[in-house]
């Protein structure tokens, strides 16, 4: 019988191609989402690439009552994936409460339902950021957590805690904690892909709206840093392979792994700024004019996954090449300017 899983999030840029993973592996996918910061076209997205429509409820997680019916709705659920979150890291700091009532309050409504309903596994989307500055790298799932230095971080951490103090409590529920390096890229098929809204805090749009002609130059965020060629390193992972690794975790899961898991997801290599910036422009064959600006308050120098713990249980890693990746990006950059 196909086993439905509740994605909340599910219309946004991981969440879609978690879809499409989920779909092509046998699932049915039920997407929970208010649309704050998505469009449903990303379901049509999926259903031109899978053939299947999600089935789609518009609800915010955080309204108790709406969260409850539509469980009630879906109790043939056999797990959840939660990645319905704010996440821009300023907006955080500006506006904190907003962002612990969205982040906090909706995964409660959903423990809650899930404990009402019996529905007992979850995938939560955390974040590399809950290790700060690490001590030592590559980041394994033992690296000590920090205390976070924004309120979208603490989100995180607490989110992470919260759910372990349920499973605690419940013996019957399980849990799996992803812990995303940096995901970028688009499906290959350039139907669903990110669409930051306004001016892209992060990297990867940043990149292809410049090369697009949309924003004038890029500005990299410090040349000066204690690192191979100055400039800051992250673990840039396929997001392919990251909506991969939500069904590995999944099956991990219903394959009857207990309690509390934990996983880095990420591809196990560091990239600086300036590396990614010089392999957009080979995969593309476009040039990404750029300034070296001031360093930007709260960046970790460097930080990779060590992602070995994924490929021991789950059997996966990422397999993407990043020219792959990055082309893929260009692909639904380009997609996305025609339409505008
Ligand atoms: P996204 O904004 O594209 O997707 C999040 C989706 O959740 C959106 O469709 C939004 O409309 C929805 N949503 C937000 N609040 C909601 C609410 N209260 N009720 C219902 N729906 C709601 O973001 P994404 O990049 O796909 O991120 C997914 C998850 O992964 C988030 O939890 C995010 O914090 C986490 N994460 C993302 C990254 C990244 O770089 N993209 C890195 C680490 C962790
Ligand atoms: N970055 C940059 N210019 C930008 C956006 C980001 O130089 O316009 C750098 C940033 O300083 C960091 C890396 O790119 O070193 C990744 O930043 P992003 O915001 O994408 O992800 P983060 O690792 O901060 O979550």
């Amino acid at each position: 019988m196909t086993q439905k899983i509740i994605v909340s999030g599910g219309a946004g840029y991981i969440g879609s191609h978690t879809a499409v993973a989920l779909q092509n592996a046998g699932f049915e996918v039920v997407v929970f989402d208010n649309l704050s910061n998505s469009k449903s076209d990303s379901l049509d997205g999926v259903m031109r690439i899978t053939g299947v429509r999600p089935l789609f409820e518009q609800i915010d997680c955080t309204d108790t009552n709406a969260m409850r019916d539509a469980f009630a709705r879906h109790r043939d659920a056999v797990g959840v994936i939660h990645f319905a979150a704010l996440k821009a890291v300023g907006e955080s700091v500006e506006k904190p409460l907003m962002y612990y009532r969205n982040n906090l309050g909706g995964l409660i409504n959903i423990l809650d339902a899930m404990a009402e309903f019996n529905v007992n596994n979850i995938v939560f989307s955390s974040s590399a950021t809950v290790y700060g500055v690490p001590e030592k790298l590559p980041a394994t799932e033992e690296t000590p957590l920090q205390p976070a230095t924004s309120p979208y971080g603490s989100t995180k951490v607490m989110g992470e805690n919260i759910i372990r103090d349920t499973v605690q409590a419940k013996p019957n529920m399980r849990a799996v904690l992803l812990r995303y390096f940096n995901p970028i890229g688009a499906h290959p098929s350039g139907e669903i892909g990110e669409l930051p809204n306004g001016i892209p805090n992060n990297l990867m749009p940043y990149i292809t709206q410049t090369a697009a002609g949309i924003r004038e130059h890029l500005n990299v965020f410090g040349d000066d840093y204690d690192t191979p060629d100055g400039f800051c390193v992250r673990d840039y992972i396929d997001v392919n392979d990251l909506a991969a690794a939500h069904v590995a975790a999944l099956r991990h899961m219903l394959g009857g792994a207990q309690g509390v898991n934990v996983f880095n997801l990420g591809t196990g290599r560091g990239t600086s700024v300036m590396e990614l910036i010089r392999a957009f422009e080979s995969a593309t064959g476009v040039k990404v004019p750029y300034k070296i600006a001031p360093r930007r308050a709260g960046d970790v120098p460097a930080i990779w996954a060590d992602a070995t713990k994924a490929e021991r249980v789950l059997g996966w890693r990422a397999t993407t090449a990043l020219t792959d990746t990055l082309a893929s990006a260009w692909r639904w950059q380009q997609k996305v300017s025609e339409k505008n």
